[in-house]
């Protein structure tokens, strides 16, 4: 089996699994979107979010959920580790777009990086060994945005475990995005400006936990 879709394969299993999307969507059909016109009906029109939030892609961590974030309310991107690459236009424009479309066209005020507990895409980066072939396509690459940060907990944590490592590498990663951020120029001026705000969060779904820092 390659990446193509085969639909003979599993075809009932693949009836439940879009069956399930099904039933979610006439769920927050009823019990939401039609018991809130008031709410619903000037998003119709457009979109105002205060926020852009950089979250990671895990199953586990959306910050609709865990931060009770409204429709209209944050202007998101979830990749593996919530990374944010430093500007470059030729390998990350669908990153730049999105953080130009966030601050140049709908104005928002805050972004917010949030990494997260036992983040996998976390646990490869430290995982990664010096000049050993990467056995993802794209995955190491990605992660490797992460260096700077894996390069300073390596220093300043070498007694810790593994594990502990991770954790504080969830945070510095986060910090190495938010010194990121302000590689792009207009994210550069909100800042000076005082019109944008940069935020880290971290959500600890072991202990459940959510703690914020500015930079
Ligand atoms: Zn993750």
């Amino acid at each position: 089996i390659n990446c193509s879709i085969h639909p003979s394969i599993s075809s009932f299993s693949m009836d439940a699994a879009v069956e399930r999307l099904k039933t979610g969507f006439e769920k927050f059909k009823t019990e939401v979107y039609d018991k809130k016109p008031d709410f619903f009906e000037p998003l119709k029109a457009g979109q105002a979010p205060k926020y852009m939030v950089f979250a990671c892609a895990d199953s586990r961590v959306c910050p609709s959920v865990t931060l009770g974030l409204e429709p209209g309310e944050a202007f998101t991107i979830r990749n593996i580790a919530n990374m944010v690459p430093s500007y470059c236009k030729n390998k990350y424009a669908g990153v730049g777009s999105a953080i130009e479309y966030a601050v140049c066209a709908l104005k928002v005020e805050v972004i917010v990086v949030i990494g997260h507990s036992r983040c996998g895409g976390i646990k490869a980066l430290l995982s990664l060994k010096d000049g050993a072939d990467d056995s993802f396509h794209f995955v190491e690459d990605w992660v490797r945005i992460g260096f700077p940060a894996k390069k300073k907990v390596q220093t300043e944590c070498a007694s810790m475990p593994f594990d502990d490592q991770c954790t504080v590498l969830e945070k510095e990663a986060v910090n190495v995005s938010l010194q990121n951020l302000l590689t792009y120029p207009f994210v550069k001026e909100g800042v000076s400006n005082g019109t944008l705000k940069l935020v880290g969060g971290h959500y600890d779904f072991v202990s459940g936990k959510f703690e914020t820092w500015e930079q």
